[in-house]
């Protein structure tokens, strides 16, 4: 089978690359002509672990190339994804569904070319990028104006991939949907993630509206998720009780489910938020409020800033003068991207408040640099920590999991940690007499409030 897949970003390439990898033909399209020159150099424009040697391994095999040119790539093709960004729109909130349109008006023409030279070819054109409830009609409306001889269908087959694990995601899904109003692009689809059927992966069959819906409800749940185990967090602190503790306790639940239970600084992302604002809008428009997401962006957002009001308080209520160590600032690891992620709305606030910060982070620099300017960029995570009144953990790339704390010790010039990721034992730092700041755990050294003490009577 051919596919094309338009937009090579980290949802394109990935699902380009791993079409590949299952014996498709892909061309994988991109109006920037640098990121297809990179690729075409074997240079990945993305930091995403196992990425260039599935790519590397399936442009030799002859299955996987890149190109500027919609119109070729597309010639002959069984189905083609659009898989370009949906960012939020300015002001409103609403997905931004121009690249979609402009994708979906380019793949017209190019139908439209192709069918004086093959009048009976049949292609699904799939929307892969997260978009609202209608866009798949809009899309067909496009192309029924654009290319109305053409022989195709349109089908939604969102993508759940995670940045980070994307290759795992894709390769082995919990789930694949597919909305679809006809058999013969249902066939197609099916045709496509064949080898994943050969590992009784769940295949829904919906139609397409349901299946743009199924996206955005994903990813509000999950949103909700964390943000209500946020808000626990600050209970457990109110009251001494340890957050970790209460999400492994409702965790164990099987009507609940271990993940998405950490507490932290607040989600950030590529997609949580932008979709999260999304189906408001959608949902606003429709008249049918949706209000628990709507708090959850409030609260979410609210969350990024009180980060910043308890690092500043963790360091005596003041920076000015200040020099803070930072590790992390992708919105969480294994990725470079570096779009919503709560160290956006957090440092520059610290700044603000007087600090000079210094900054390290395993893949997300050259993105950092771009969007916060002002800040020192270190070579590595201890370089961070000479002479700085504190450490704040942002994100949890496993190297920072293991940090030698006699040395952390030794270069802080106030042994203060603040851990936003949870990811030491406070007795560990006390043990290595570094004060430690985390999320909604009591500190060893603080003394139990009156509430924690009740609780335990109750217990
Ligand atoms: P991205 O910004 O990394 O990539 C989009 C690419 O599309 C860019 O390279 C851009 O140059 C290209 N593009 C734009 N218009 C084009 C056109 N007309 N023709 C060819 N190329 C064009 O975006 P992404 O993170 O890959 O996300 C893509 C979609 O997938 C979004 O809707 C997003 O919500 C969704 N999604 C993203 C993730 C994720 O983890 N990033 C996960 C699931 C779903």
């Amino acid at each position: 089978m051919r596919i094309a897949v338009i937009g090579t970003g980290y949802v394109g390439l990935v699902s380009g690359a791993c079409f590949s990898e299952f014996g498709v033909s892909v061309v994988c399209v991109d109006t920037d002509a640098t990121k297809i020159a990179r690729l075409r150099n074997g240079e990945m424009p993305i930091w995403e672990p196992g990425l260039e040697a599935l790519v590397t391994a399936n442009v030799a095999a002859g299955r996987l190339s890149f190109t500027t040119e919609l119109k070729s790539a597309i010639a002959g093709a069984d189905a083609v994804f659009i898989a370009v960004g949906t960012p939020s729109r300015r002001g409103d909130g609403h997905a931004d569904l121009s690249y979609v349109f402009a994708a979906a008006e380019e793949i017209g023409r190019a139908l439209a070319e192709n069918r004086m030279k093959n009048p009976r070819a049949y292609t699904v054109v799939v929307t892969k990028s997260t978009v609202p409830v209608g866009t798949g009609r809009k899309v067909a409306s496009i192309l029924g104006r654009v290319c109305p001889q053409s022989q195709f269908d349109v089908a939604s087959n969102p993508e759940f991939l995670r940045e980070g694990s994307a290759i795992e995601d894709f390769m082995r899904p919990d789930r694949v949907v597919i909305g679809a109003d006809s058999e013969a692009a249902r066939t197609v689809m099916r045709q496509l993630y064949r080898p994943l059927y050969l590992i009784e992966t769940p295949m829904l069959f919906t139609d397409i509206e349901t299946a743009e819906l199924i996206k955005y409800s994903a990813n509000a749940f999950l949103a909700a998720k964390i943000t209500f185990i946020n808000e626990i967090a600050d209970l457990c602190e109110a009251v001494g009780a340890d957050v970790q503790d209460v999400a492994k306790g409702i965790g164990l639940d099987g009507r609940i489910g271990r993940k998405f239970l950490h507490a932290g600084p607040g989600f950030g992302g590529s997609c949580f938020p932008k979709d999260c604002r999304a189906l408001v809008r959608t949902a606003s428009e429709a008249e049918a409020p949706l209000t628990i997401v709507e708090t959850v962006l409030q609260v979410n957002e609210a969350r990024k800033r009180r980060m910043a009001e308890k690092i500043i308080a963790a360091c005596g209520g003041t920076l000015a003068g200040k020099k803070i160590a930072i590790l992390g600032l992708t919105f969480k690891p294994n990725t470079d991207d570096m779009r919503d992620a709560p160290s956006l709305v957090i440092l520059p606030r610290l700044i603000a408040a007087g600090a000079t910060l210094r900054a390290f982070d395993p893949a997300g620099i050259e993105e950092a640099r771009k969007l916060l300017p002002d800040i020192v960029y270190c070579e590595d995570a201890y370089e961070t920590m000479e002479g700085a009144d504190a450490l704040v953990l942002v994100t949890e790339w496993n190297e920072f999991r293991a940090l030698d704390l006699a040395r952390v010790r030794q270069l802080l010039a106030t042994p203060l940690v603040i851990d936003l990721r949870n990811i030491y034992r406070p007795a560990e730092m006390a043990e290595a007499g570094l004060s430690y700041i985390s999320i909604g755990r009591p500190s060893p050294s603080a003394p139990k409030s009156g509430a924690r003490a009740e609780l335990r009577v109750l217990a």
